[in-house]
Formats: structure tokens, C-alpha cells, sequence
């Protein structure tokens, strides 16, 4: 966003971050072994192409040391504040103007910031989450949730430590193959599993002197990068019933599965209750490998509850730990409910997306005017990238600020029945899909009704070309 407004010649803006740092998710999650699970070539910005990936599966530092640099190229790094965080933001309908409350990370330092637009791109993956088990705040020993792995070296030790993880996601099997190599000698990994997923394995590879040389080439970089595109974009039709990529994901699962875990009874207990896709997708070629090793105990028996000593699970047994980690998401459903935004009429976002998030095709939400969202409702992706939706969703929000500035007028807004015809039509195609038929971050609670409300069920094309038409049948202006 910061790039396309300087791009646009709109330089009054600032960048809020309440981190220290820059990078988000990839400032924020410092777990051993967290990657990137897309091949790293199309998780680069288009405009800014990294000649340097070190691997095809990147490690999160060496992405949050790219984003860095983008920030630095192109002439970012003055907008940004980091460690100040937005408490809430209200909507001034005569000034057309966000006024928003903000503060300094560690507390005290308020200020309040006046501001044509607001741009949150704060992602539905950056509120760790943490299990509802009874006792969870006994536990004794160290308890870490992975998104928030210490940064400091003798904290995050675990060398002969005995470690308890819950979940397992995409973060769980990229922590514990790490940390099954580095608890021992002497150490043990318990990793507790309420459902088991679905593994494919991981291509990666290292980048070597003559990719780097070959990523010099224009037309060679762009063509990795259209040719990932591509081969994720194939990889969606494996969602869906019947098709060729389906059944090719399906056999290559299985067969993962039994090259990788040869004791019959430890493969049964990692076969996935529930249909491939419904869930995000694990890649990972050393998650199996890690559960097969003498210091490594996959626990499929609930948990019952955490004591100050360790886990007791429904079979009665307790496991003393040291340490619990807890890789259990985020919460995804509560989006951007760590601030207080008030649009027209005083209605707050909590209110208006008391039935689960929603908006206008993931952006612009009616009745808050002149406010965009990055990865907002219903853009999460379970087959590709998630840059090239963001890319899409800056041009459209800048489309949107420049016919404010261009017209004269004070805000734009999307029109409530564009956003409810969008809405209705996104649910229908949801109806009965693989997405509905599990628990997941994906969706709301089978108790809230179940409404699929991160994901987008398309292909990336469609998404991008919808967000590419013009503004005036679905905005109106103030
Ligand atoms: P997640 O996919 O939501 O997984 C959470 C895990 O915790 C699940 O296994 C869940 O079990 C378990 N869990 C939650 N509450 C529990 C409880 N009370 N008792 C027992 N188990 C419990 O979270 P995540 O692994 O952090 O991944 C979230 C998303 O982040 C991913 O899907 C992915 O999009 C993104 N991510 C991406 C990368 C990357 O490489 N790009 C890396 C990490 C994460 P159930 O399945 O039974 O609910």
C-alpha cells in the first residue's frame, strides 16, 4: 500500500505498527523451523522481484528481511512508527475524516491522528489464539504460544527439556521436527493431536549461484514466478470433487504417508477424519520422519486437562512437561476486534460483523466509508499466495481514494446492496463445498452457524479481475 501511494505521487501518509519491527507475521512468528509454505518466487511482490532467496521454501527471517528491504527501496522507512498501536478509530461523516486513537505499544504516549483514509492490513492471522483447556494457567512450567516464540536465546533453549505442543497445523509441523532434533539427548516431544492432517510433501530445494544469476534475467525471473502461479493455481481444482488434480493430491498423500511412516498403527492415527482441502494443506517431507523418532510421542488421547506438573489425558495419564508450547492458531474470526472502529451512525465493526466479518469483496465494508482492508473477509487462500490478492486489493483501494480526491468529494463508500448481493453469492458457492465440512479458522463454530468467513473459493484470476471493475456501479460518494 505504502509503495502504490508514493507511486501515485500521495506522499501524507504513515505507516502504524505495533511491533517492534517490520513484517508482520514474519516479525511476529520466530518459532524454529517457520517457512513459507508457497514456493518463495511468487511470494515476492511483482514489482519487487527478490534475486536472493536462499531456498524455494524461504525461512520467515529471510522473508521478513526482504520486506525490509522493500521498505527501504522504496522509500518507506521515514512513514513508518513502529511500536504504536490504533486503540480505535472513528469516522467523522462531516470532516470525511478518520479520527484515529493511537498509543505506544508498551502503553501511555496517546495521540490522536487525523486522516482521509484507514488502511488495516492487519491480517486475520495475528491474534494467537489459545486453547480453551481447563488449567491452562497452572501449568508450572514455561508456557509459549508458537507466534510468540522469545526472541531471546537461553529463553527459547529446550535442549534436554521435555515439550508439550498443541496443534497441529501448519505451525506445528514446522516447530516439531525442530524441536525433536534439538531437544535431545535427554529431551522428549509429546505432540498432542485433536485431528490429523493432510501432508503432501515439500519440494523444496536450495538456490544456488546459477539460480541467482538466472533471477537477473527478466524474463527468466517472471517466468519461475508464472510458472508457480500456474501450478498452484492447478492445484485449486484439487478442492473440488472428481477432478484430475484431486486425485492426483489424494494418491501423493498417501503414499507420503506410507513411504514415510512405516508402523502401521502410527500411520492409522495420522490419517486425516476429514476431506483433503477442508483444512489448510500441510507441506512438510520431515514432519512424518520427526513423529517416527524414540524421543518423539504422537498423543491422540484428549486432553482433559493441563495441572501445574504437565497434560493429563482422557486415558487418565499425565505427562510432566517443561515446557508447553501451544501452536494453536489464530483467532481468526474476531477480525480487527483488538481496536474499536465506529463508522456512520456510530455503529461499530464488532456490531456490524456480529454474524461473523464480511464485506465487500474482501475491502470496503458498508457504512465505513473511506476504510480499507488488506486480507480482509473472505480472501484467505488455501491454494497459492496470498501477495498477488493483496496487490490486487492496493489498486483497488487506491482507485477508490483517488475518485475522493479526483471528484471533490469527502468519502466513498460501498453501497449496502452491492455488498449483500456480493456476500449472498460468496455463501451460496460455499454452500457444500470441502470447506464446510470440518472445523477450521476458515469458518465460524458449528454453534455460530459455520459461515465460511476467511476464504475465498476461487481461483486467483477471478478474484483479481473482480476487484479490476470500475468503481461506479458498487460506490457511492459523500
Ligand atoms: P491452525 O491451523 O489453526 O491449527 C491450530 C491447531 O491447534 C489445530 O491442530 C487444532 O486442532 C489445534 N487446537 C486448537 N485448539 C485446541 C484445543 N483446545 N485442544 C487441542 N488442540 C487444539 O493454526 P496454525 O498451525 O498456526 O496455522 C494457521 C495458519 O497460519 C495456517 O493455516 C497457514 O495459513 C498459516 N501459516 C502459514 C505458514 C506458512 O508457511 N506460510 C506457517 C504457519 C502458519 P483441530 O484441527 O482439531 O482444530
Amino acid at each position: 500500500m505504502g509503495v502504490a501511494l508514493k507511486r501515485a505521487g500521495i506522499h501524507d501518509f504513515c505507516l502504524l505498527e505495533q511491533s517492534a519491527g517490520l513484517g508482520g507475521t514474519w516479525w511476529d512468528n520466530r518459532y524454529p523451523g517457520a517457512h513459507v509454505d508457497v514456493p518463495a518466487p511468487l511470494y515476492a511482490f511483482s514489482f519487487a522481484p527478490n534475486l536472493h532467496w536462499q531456498r524455494r521454501f524461504a525461512a520467515a527471517p529471510e522473508i521478513q528481511a526482504y520486506m525490509q528491504r522493500v521498505a527501504s527501496d522504496f522509500g518507506l522507512l521515514p512513514h513508518l512508527r513502529l511500536g504504536r498501536r490504533i486503540t480505535a478509530a472513528h469516522f467523522d461523516a462531516a470532516s470525511g475524516l478518520w479520527h484515529i486513537d493511537t498509543c505506544a505499544s508498551q502503553g501511555g504516549g496517546e495521540q490522536r491522528l487525523l486522516a482521509r483514509f484507514l488502511v488495516c492490513s492487519t491480517g486475520p492471522l495475528s491474534q494467537p489464539r489459545w486453547p480453551d483447556i481447563p488449567g491452562l494457567d497452572s501449568f508450572a512450567g514455561r508456557r509459549l504460544h508458537s507466534a510468540r516464540w522469545p526472541a531471546d536465546t537461553a529463553q527459547a533453549e529446550v535442549r534436554g527439556l521435555r515439550m508439550g505442543v498443541i496443534g497441529t497445523g501448519s505451525t506445528a509441523s514446522q516447530l516439531v521436527p525442530r524441536l525433536v532434533q534439538q531437544t535431545t539427548p535427554a529431551g522428549r516431544v509429546h505432540l498432542f493431536q485433536r485431528t490429523a492432517n493432510w501432508v503432501l510433501p515439500r519440494l523444496d530445494r536450495r538456490y544456488h549461484a546459477i539460480d541467482h544469476a538466472l533471477a537477473r534475467l527478466g524474463p527468466w525471473q517472471r517466468g519461475v514466478r508464472a510458472f508457480w502461479y500456474g501450478v498452484l493455481e492447478w492445484g485449486r481444482r484439487g478442492f473440488d470433487e472428481g477432478t484430475l488434480a484431486r486425485r492426483g493430491m489424494l494418491r501423493a498423500a498417501a503414499l507420503h504417508l506410507s513411504r514415510q511412516v512405516p508402523d502401521p498403527a502410527l500411520r492409522e492415527r495420522l490419517r486425516p477424519p476429514y476431506p483433503l482441502g477442508c483444512k489448510r494443506i500441510i507441506y512438510s517431507s520431515d514432519y512424518y520422519p520427526a513423529l517416527t523418532q524414540p524421543h518423539a510421542e504422537l498423543v491422540t488421547d484428549a486432553i482433559t486437562r493441563v495441572t501445574p506438573a504437565g497434560i493429563v489425558t482422557a486415558d487418565g495419564r499425565e505427562r510432566p512437561l517443561d515446557v508447553l508450547v501451544c501452536a494453536t492458531g489464530f483467532d481468526t474470526v474476531h477480525l480487527l476486534s483488538s481496536l474499536r472502529v465506529t463508522g456512520l451512525d456510530g455503529q461499530t465493526l464488532s456490531e456490524r460483523w456480529r454474524a461473523g466479518p464480511e464485506a465487500y469483496r474482501g475491502v470496503s465494508v458498508a457504512g465505513f466509508p473511506n476504510l480499507f482492508l488488506l486480507l480482509g473477509p473472505n480472501t484467505g487462500t488455501g491454494h497459492t499466495s496470498t501477495l498477488p490478492y493483496i496487490e490486487a486489493q492496493v489498486q483497488h483501494s487506491l482507485a477508490c481514494m483517488q475518485a475522493v480526491l479526483q471528484g471533490g468529494h469527502r468519502w466513498i463508500a460501498v453501497k449496502p446492496e452491492v455488498m449483500q448481493a456480493h456476500n449472498q453469492a460468496l455463501q451460496a458457492r460455499l454452500q457444500g463445498s470441502v470447506w464446510t465440512q470440518c472445523r477450521s479458522w476458515y469458518r465460524l463454530d458449528e454453534a455460530q452457524g459455520g459461515k465460511v468467513v476467511a476464504l475465498w473459493p476461487g481461483f486467483t484470476g477471478e478474484y483479481v479481475r473482480g476487484l479490476a471493475q470500475p468503481l461506479g456501479h458498487s460506490y457511492g460518494f459523500g
